[in-house]
């Protein structure tokens, strides 16, 4: 059931800054909004002083709280109601015999008002004074930071500082943005793409080359329309800087506050990559001889497959394998397989065929079958997720009751509080299960045909170990082994651009199977690497390209 309030505002002439009711009033608002609250009437009283009651709206708030149909009276903070602690405590005891409960934005008192109004007193009127003091002067610049004004520093590269303080787009950076956002999508590395803006006459915001990475852009919301300001603060720690980020509620956020560069979709495709290339990161090199490393795993415990290598005499060279390290007793202790072999079965047997134009329906029927099969398994998982909730409400409630009914202890305070995060906890949850149960739909021919011809063209732009490393991770999601089968997946989040975090199986093969067929395969390959010749999988290039 959506809850219902008014609010409280009061400017008072001395020592506040202009926009004092307009801040008020959006801090109020945007509580409102974030809590599902309909803010039913606004009392706002201007330009008197606090010291007494002739309060005109305050006192038809009051007068009509009588027949009150809110739940609550939301106030910036307690100053507003009165300066007096005794008549805050007064008033606020008068509005819950009324059945409304007082909110303050600013100090947080939603969470258990009578256990913070405890803090309130103790905490003495004077140190109250000085931290809203405070409080109020940061206002002001928020109050900017809310017009969506620049405030200070480089713009970021794309945009300039127009006459009236707003960002502008530069369009010769702006085609730089979007440079290294396309570019980066289709899987190019910093080094390309560094090249390439050089290469085609663009500078950078201090006016010289474009070098190192480019994660601050890639991951800067205001390239999508978005006013951030206030994200992160500074804090040294022993001589290094660490950016941490700050509380929700200390950030400015406003959509469409600032020309848009980039859109919705590419950005939250690189976001993907990113979040994909930084866990890549952390698996660092010996790169093609273990190609498959790193999406190698046990079907069983879900452990890694990693490579490793021997050196037996009578062999006189050699020999590397991928090698499942950290087995589950009893359950998976499986036997190492020849790296060259598996290599060889995904890039000269799996990959031809996934890219096999005859194919392309077959396929697109096996990815929409398990589509639909985890859309109904996660809506099984969100009817329980929703009746976890529920009871947590209930509890909630009661618990909640007890502190009206003056039964309060400290005690349940506590408990009121972990049983809030819980609930916030578990609404994030349901709310990301909602979102992948969203984003995941059946893939269209046009897609699928999309997907593919952009991973054939990042195979043939495959001219180095990393880039045939970078490759296979962007187009194999996973392979799982057991002791009789290798199954191929693909991610389809990378298939459709999306966040779901599923797999789709697309090939299954004994264990065996693969062993001969990538014997086999294998058996021109050049020592200490993988043959990277991509014959069998351009014949088909044309059909593709026109269909
Ligand atoms: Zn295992």
């Amino acid at each position: 059931m959506k809850r219902t309030a008014c609010c409280y505002c009061r400017y008072s002439s001395d020592k506040q800054q202009q926009q004092s009711i307009d801040y008020q009033l959006d801090k109020i608002q945007e509580f409102c909004l974030k809590h599902n609250i309909t803010l039913l009437h606004k009392y706002i009283d201007q330009a008197t002083t606090g010291t007494n009651d002739n309060r005109t709206d305050f006192q038809k708030m009051i007068e009509d709280s009588q027949y009150a149909q809110w739940d609550y009276l939301i106030i910036y903070n307690y100053s507003r109601l009165s300066r007096n602690v005794e008549d805050q405590m007064f008033y606020q005891k008068l509005l819950r015999q009324r059945g409304v409960m007082v909110i303050s934005v600013e100090e947080k008192f939603d969470s258990s008002p009578e256990g913070d109004l405890f803090n309130l007193i103790t905490a003495g009127i004077n140190e109250y004074y000085s931290k809203n003091l405070a409080k109020r002067s940061f206002g002001g610049v928020m109050q900017n930071a809310r017009k969506g004004l620049a405030i200070g520093g480089i713009p970021p590269l794309g945009y300039e500082v127009g006459k009236d303080k707003k960002y502008v787009v530069n369009e010769k950076e702006a085609e730089a943005v979007r440079i290294i956002f396309s570019k980066y999508a289709e899987g190019w590395t910093y080094n390309q793409i560094n090249r390439f803006l050089n290469e085609n006459g663009f500078v950078s915001k201090k006016g010289g080359e474009f070098r190192g990475h480019f994660v601050d852009t890639l991951t800067n919301r205001k390239y999508l329309g978005e006013y951030v300001f206030n994200k992160t603060s500074k804090e040294s720690s022993r001589g290094s800087r660490k950016y941490r980020d700050k509380n929700e509620d200390e950030i400015v956020k406003i959509e469409g506050g600032m020309p848009r560069i980039i859109d919705e979709k590419i950005y939250s495709y690189v976001q993907h990559r990113l979040k994909y290339a930084r866990a890549l990161h952390r698996k660092p090199a010996r790169l093609t001889k273990y190609l498959l490393s790193g999406i190698l795993v046990c079907g069983i415990c879900g452990f890694a497959y990693n490579g490793a290598s021997s050196f037996p005499k009578r062999l006189k060279k050699p020999n590397f394998y991928y090698r499942h390290y950290r087995p589950h007793k009893d359950l998976c202790k499986y036997d190492d397989i020849q790296s060259k072999h598996l290599d060889s079965w995904v890039m000269k047997f799996v990959i031809p065929r996934l890219f096999d134009y005859e194919k392309i329906k077959e396929l697109q029927s096996t990815i929409n079958s398990q589509v639909i099969e985890i859309k109904d398994h996660l809506k099984l998982k969100l009817g329980t997720l929703y009746s976890d909730l529920e009871l947590m409400k209930v509890d909630l409630k009661d618990k909640t009751d007890s502190i009206a009914e003056a039964k309060m202890t400290m005690f349940i305070i506590d408990e009121i509080k972990d049983l809030k995060k819980k609930i916030q906890l578990k609404n994030k949850e349901i709310e990301s299960e909602n979102r992948k149960l969203q984003e995941l739909e059946k893939i269209t021919l046009e897609e699928l045909k999309y997907y593919l011809k952009s991973r054939r063209d990042q195979m043939k732009r495959i001219e180095s170990k990393e880039d045939l490393d970078n490759f296979i991770r962007e187009t194999i999601g996973k392979i799982e082994l057991t002791k009789e089968t290798i199954k191929v997946y693909l991610s389809y989040d990378r298939i459709l651009n999306k966040l779901t975090g599923q797999f789709i199986k697309v090939f299954e093969q004994s264990k065996a199977e693969v062993v001969i067929i990538g014997k086999e395969l294998s058996k021109n390959i050049i020592e200490n690497g993988i043959d990277i010749s991509l014959n069998q999988t351009h014949q088909k290039e044309e059909e593709f390209g026109q269909k």
